[in-house]
C-alpha cells in the first residue's frame, strides 16, 4: 500500500524467528509501535508494526537515511578461540569495520579452525548482531587465511598498499597513534601474541608495531580500544 506523496512507497515485511523474538521480547513492540529498521547493504528507515501474529510480526517500513560511513580500516586478526571470535566479530562490525581477514598464527590453536562459527552464514549472523547494535546496514567482508607466511608475503602487500600499516604488539616502544584520518591496515595477534618471527615478517611487509600501554588486553577488548583510538568519533 503506497503513499502517493512519498518518493518511495512503504515496504511491507514479516519478521519471524530470532527477529520476531527480538522485536517482541526486547522492544515489546505491538501494533502501532515504531521501530528503527535497515535494508541490508542499503538505507536506514522507520517501520510501523501493522499486525502481530503468534510467530510473526508485520511491519510497514520506509527507508530514507544512508548508513554511517565505514571505517577506512582493514583488519588482520589472528583467529581467536570460537567464543571470543563471536564477540570480536560483533564488536568489530558494530564499530564499522568492513574488511576483515581471519588469519593463522603460531599461537592460534589448530582446533579453532574446526569451529562451526567460521562458516560464512554463522559469521554473517554475528555481523548482523553488530550491525543491529550500531544501526548500520553495511555487511563486512570476511575472509579466512589458514597459512600465515604466504598470506603475509604474497597477499598482504597489495591488501595494505597505500595504507598506514600497524601491528598491535604490547612489547614495543611506539604508542598507538590517535585519530589518524587515513586508510589503515591493522594486525592484531592471538591470545598468546604474535611470536617474534611473525612480528618480523609483518615488519618486513611494512607494519609498524604499536602498543596500548602496559596493560595486556584480551583481543575482544584490545580491538575496540585500538579502533576507537585510531578513529575516535567515527
Ligand atoms: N602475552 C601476549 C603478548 O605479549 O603479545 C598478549 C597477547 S594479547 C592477549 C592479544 C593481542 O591483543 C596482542 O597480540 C595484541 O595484538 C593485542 N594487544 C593486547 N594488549 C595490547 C597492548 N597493551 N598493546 C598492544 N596490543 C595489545
Amino acid at each position: 500500500s503506497g503513499d502517493e506523496h512519498s518518493e518511495q512507497p512503504p515496504i511491507r515485511a514479516q519478521l519471524r524467528d530470532r527477529r520476531f523474538q527480538h522485536v517482541v521480547e526486547v522492544h515489546r513492540a505491538d501494533v502501532g509501535d515504531k521501530l528503527k529498521v535497515g535494508l541490508l547493504d542499503g538505507k536506514i528507515g522507520e517501520a510501523r508494526v501493522v499486525e502481530r501474529g503468534e510467530s510473526h510480526i508485520t511491519l510497514e517500513a520506509t527507508f530514507h537515511r544512508a548508513p554511517p560511513p565505514p571505517l577506512p580500516l582493514t583488519l588482520i586478526l589472528a583467529l581467536p578461540r570460537p567464543k571470543m571470535l563471536k564477540r570480536t566479530i560483533q564488536h568489530a562490525t558494530a564499530l564499522g569495520v568492513k574488511k576483515l581477514y581471519l588469519i593463522n598464527a603460531y599461537r592460534v590453536e589448530k582446533s579453532y579452525w574446526q569451529s562451526p562459527w567460521l562458516a560464512q552464514d554463522k559469521l554473517r549472523e554475528q555481523c548482523l548482531l553488530g550491525l543491529e547494535q550500531a544501526v548500520d546496514t553495511t555487511l563486512p567482508h570476511i575472509e579466512l587465511r589458514k597459512r600465515f607466511k604466504p598470506f603475509v608475503e604474497d597477499e598482504l602487500p597489495s591488501i595494505a598498499s597505500d595504507s598506514l600499516k600497524l601491528v598491535a604488539h604490547p612489547v614495543t616502544d611506539a604508542p598507538c597513534p590517535v585519530d589518524i584520518q587515513q586508510q589503515t591496515t591493522l594486525a592484531v595477534g592471538p591470545e598468546g601474541g604474535f611470536i617474534p618471527y611473525e612480528v618480523e615478517k609483518l615488519q618486513e611487509a611494512g607494519f609498524a608495531p604499536v602498543h596500548l600501554g602496559p596493560r595486556i588486553l584480551r583481543v575482544e577488548t584490545a580491538l575496540p580500544v585500538l579502533m576507537s583510538r585510531l578513529f575516535p568519533g567515527r
